[in-house]
């Protein structure tokens, strides 16, 4: 027998879940099934993430996204019972130069026209911040004290458990496979375990996003690019919590995870995956971890954070981020399908700007608006572009993520996660 739904979603990322979260508070009587071709919810891009929420951003819209994910995840236990682990302790961005000093000026008259806390830390605020970092090290630091972090694994089962509380449907090891149109409109979706009759398809699949796209013959603008991180062993001195560390002169960012520190950074040689190209059961643990990277990592923070020279390394974490040459999300209405909607192109602020996602698309689907502007996010705005044109655009905005340029002129980034 064929099944139905109102609203299908395919991927069950923190993205998916969002969406079918905001989709399922909105009341409406619509029927929602989730499709997670794994074994479990979140257990891709998601459960990699740093998940690093800092709300210094260049553009008022994303700003206000995070803004509204933070309060999301702040409220998400009161509201569903299920804990999203989120701490507010913060966020520090330290300089090594004098031109990275003067950015935080600039930011900190950014981030009050925002109405964002931020302000100029001296040593002693940063050591007491931050016990083990080394104040000489650094020439300056940008604190930003309502930031946090939280662990995107436990946010997005949170977003899950609420989401079945709801009556959502998660249909954990089906695989979409194919797309059914009828005169452009969505018509059906086929999967491993059948065929879904539906209208609209919501398309959440983190990097293989395109390889949905291709099934309708269309492509996204996105280039997944490996990330890399890794978790040291515990240390009884350091903090159970602490600001997240942004040190954007090294490209490196660092904070406390189980009782050691996450630490990473931006690759300037970044490496494009494509999940089109590879085997369909292509996933985030077939991406080998680059050590090389780690060994650089620690030594640019090693002078700030002299205790990491001594803590071995416990877990080499890696994903992709799926990246677009502007460093601004893809959301909305898949151009020339009826019924499909998208939201891919997290780049590295992916679980900062989850809950908005969510909301702007449960706004359109249900109401036919986002909610408010968001048109920079148009899915069709490279539209025919070149492949490799796009790869390497994408290659840049990775490698630069926390270049001083990003921080004024790009759409999302400013060193921020
Ligand atoms: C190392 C690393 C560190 C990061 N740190 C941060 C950070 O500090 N802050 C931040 O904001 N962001 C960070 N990010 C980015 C963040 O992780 C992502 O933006 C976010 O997880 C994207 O979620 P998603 O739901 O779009 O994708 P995913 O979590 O990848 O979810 C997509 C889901 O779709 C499923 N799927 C795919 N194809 C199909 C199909 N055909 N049928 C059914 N299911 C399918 C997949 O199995 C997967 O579960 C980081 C990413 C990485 C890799």
């Amino acid at each position: 027998m064929k099944r139905q739904a109102d609203i299908v979603i395919v991927g069950a990322g923190i993205w998916g879940l969002s969406t079918a979260y905001h989709l399922a508070k909105a009341g409406t009587s619509r029927s929602i099934i989730v499709l997670e071709r794994n074994t479990a919810v979140a257990s891709e891009t998601t459960r990699q993430a740093a998940g690093q929420i800092g709300q210094l951003r260049s553009h008022p819209l994303m700003a206000n996204a995070v803004r509204y994910t933070l309060e999301l995840l702040s409220n998400l236990k009161e509201v569903t019972g299920y804990d999203p682990e989120l701490n507010r302790t913060g966020s520090l961005h330290l300089a090594q130069c004098d031109e990275r000093v003067t950015s935080f000026e600039a930011q900190i008259d950014h981030a009050c026209a925002l109405g964002i806390a931020a302000e100029l830390a001296d040593g002693m605020l940063v050591e007491k911040l931050c016990p083990a970092i080394d104040a000489e090290a650094i020439k300056g630091a940008l604190y930003v004290p309502d930031d946090g972090y939280v662990n995107a694994h436990s946010a997005a089962i949170a977003l899950g458990r609420a989401v079945i509380d709801l009556g959502v449907k998660i249909c954990l090891e089906t695989e979409m496979t194919d797309l059914g149109l009828i005169d452009s409109a969505v018509d059906h979706v086929e999967t491993t375990q059948g065929t879904i009759q539906t209208n609209c398809l919501v398309v959440t699949a983190g990097p293989w996003a395109g390889r949905i796209a291709s099934m309708a013959g269309i492509t996204f603008p996105i280039q997944p690019i490996r990330l890399q991180q890794a978790r040291t062993v515990r240390d009884s001195e350091l903090p159970e919590h602490h600001p997240v560390v942004r040190i954007p002169d090294q490209s490196c960012y660092l904070r406390p995870e189980n009782g050691g520190y996450l630490f990473g950074m931006f690759d300037p040689d970044p490496l494009p995956i494509d999940p089109r190209a590879l085997a369909a059961g292509f996933s985030t643990a077939d991406i080998a971890p680059e050590k090389d990277l780690v060994d650089e990592a620690r030594r640019r923070l090693a002078p700030i954070f002299p205790i990491l020279e001594e803590l071995e390394i416990a877990q080499y974490r890696q994903g992709m981020i799926t990246c677009t040459p502007d460093a601004g999300y893809v959301v909305g209405p898949t151009p020339c399908i009826r019924g499909q909607w998208v939201a891919t192109g997290c780049g590295g602020m992916g679980i900062a700007g989850s809950g908005a996602i969510g909301r702007w698309l449960a706004n359109w689907i249900i109401d036919g608006d986002p909610g408010e502007d968001i048109s920079i996010f148009a899915p069709p705005r490279f539209k025919g572009h070149d492949p490799e044109w796009l790869r390497e655009e994408c290659r840049h905005v990775c490698a630069n993520y926390y270049a001083l340029e990003s921080v004024t002129y790009s759409l999302g980034q400013s060193g921020n996660d």
